[in-house]
């Protein structure tokens, strides 16, 4: 295989994780991003390594399995990163889901996972959810299912990925924007052309707003949702999700240690125009959340921070999105000569998404 010189713009997992498998099959890669690896989208997701349990209901039970496989994968590369936590879906009267839905989603979730699971799903008693979680509002409770999953250190895991791509023979060039992209083969680094064997875009949120700048049409367009999260003053023993009355959407609340949960997300549209922050409506939205289910209730003087990243949803030009909380996160490759687009994707997939991405580069 000839070695060959590959350009690629973005340090987020999915630049940086294409970047050491492209380096690993013997390629002299050279990685480029606007500011420091990891500090975007891939800082800023639910930090969790899963399956997607609740894609299940959309019926995308290979991806589901797939994802399963891939979890499996960061805890034998990560196994100081990453832990398997316990999530608890407390069940009340007016829940959009009951227990046999849930008891059954968790099942299969398990069964999909087949001998990577990370253990058992199970139906609780009242009794035995409120000694979990004596802080769960009891009235209208009818008991609850839970399911375990891998939640990751996500800071430690940027950490190892950068580690390896470097050790792998990678540069890195951080603080270094891309300000155009061309399909044979050219990236404009500070005014400067530079000739590369192959071009990857791998900008997350921004890789159609680079293409449009460089004036490159693409069969693939983003929608751009915003996802907020809370880190809360709060102590919990295990993982609570709350299925919401409202807008049927599903919550986590997250133990990090520390006396601290992770809590979120929110799903708004965004315009990649305006700064990435949690805004003062979705504080209130995930605060109404918390206090709708337990009965210490809290404020904002109970937040210890917030963050806010956004997901890139991948679609084909010409198909409509009506649902965006129903899309699947999936990923989308598209060649065009010298230069490949790399759409979507989630933090778990990232590792087979940089090999299939290199295996393309040869
Ligand atoms: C709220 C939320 C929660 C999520 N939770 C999970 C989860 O629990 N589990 C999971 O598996 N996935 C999750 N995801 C998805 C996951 O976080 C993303 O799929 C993943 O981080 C995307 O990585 P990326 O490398 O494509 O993008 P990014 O991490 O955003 O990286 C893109 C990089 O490109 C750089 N860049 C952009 N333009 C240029 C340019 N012109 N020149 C140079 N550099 C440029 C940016 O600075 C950035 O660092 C979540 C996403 C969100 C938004």
């Amino acid at each position: 295989m000839a070695k060959k010189r590959i350009g690629i713009v973005g340090a987020g997992v999915n630049g940086t994780s294409i970047a050491a498998a492209c380096a690993a099959r013997g390629h002299e890669v050279m990685l480029f991003d606007s500011g420091l690896a990891f500090a975007e989208t891939s800082r800023k997701s639910s930090r969790m390594l899963h399956g997607g349990i609740r894609y299940l209901e959309q019926g995308h039970f290979g991806l589901v399995r797939e994802a399963l496989l891939e979890r499996d994968e960061w805890q034998q590369l990560a196994p100081d990163a990453t832990r398997v936590e316990r999530f608890f879906f407390p069940i009340y009267g007016d829940s959009p889901r009951g227990r046999l839905v849930l008891y059954s989603g968790a099942t299969l979730y398990q069964w999909l996972a087949g001998r990577f699971s990370v253990g058992k799903s199970c139906l609780h008693s009242v009794a035995e959810v409120t000694k979990a979680f004596p802080g769960l509002r009891s009235t209208g409770l009818r008991g609850a299912v839970s399911y375990c999953d891998v939640v990751m250190n996500d800071e430690d895991l940027a950490q190892t990925l950068v580690e390896e791509a470097k050790h792998r023979g990678v540069s890195l060039h951080e603080h270094t924007p891309i300000s155009r992209i061309d399909t044979t083969g050219f990236l404009d680094i500070n005014g400067t052309l530079q000739k590369f064997d192959r071009v990857i875009n791998a900008a997350g949120p921004w890789a159609s707003s680079l293409l449009e700048r460089s004036g490159i049409s693409s069969a693939f367009e983003l929608e751009h949702v915003r996802g907020s999260h809370l880190i809360l003053r709060v102590d919990l023993k295990h993982a609570l999700v709350f299925q919401t009355a409202a807008d049927q959407r599903i919550v986590f609340a997250i133990p990090i240690g520390q006396g601290r949960t992770l809590f979120g997300t929110t799903e708004h549209a965004h315009d990649l125009a305006e700064p990435i922050v949690c805004s003062e409506q979705e504080i209130d939205y995930l605060l109404a959340i918390y206090n709708q289910y337990m009965t210490h209730q809290i404020d904002r003087s109970d937040i210890e921070s917030s963050y806010s990243g956004v997901r890139p949803i991948v679609r084909r030009r010409s198909e409509s999105l009506s649902n965006i909380s129903a899309a699947s996160r999936d990923s989308e490759i598209e060649i065009i000569d010298q230069l490949i687009n790399v759409f979507g994707g989630k933090w778990t997939s990232a590792r087979r998404l940089g090999s299939k991405v290199a295996s393309l580069t040869d």
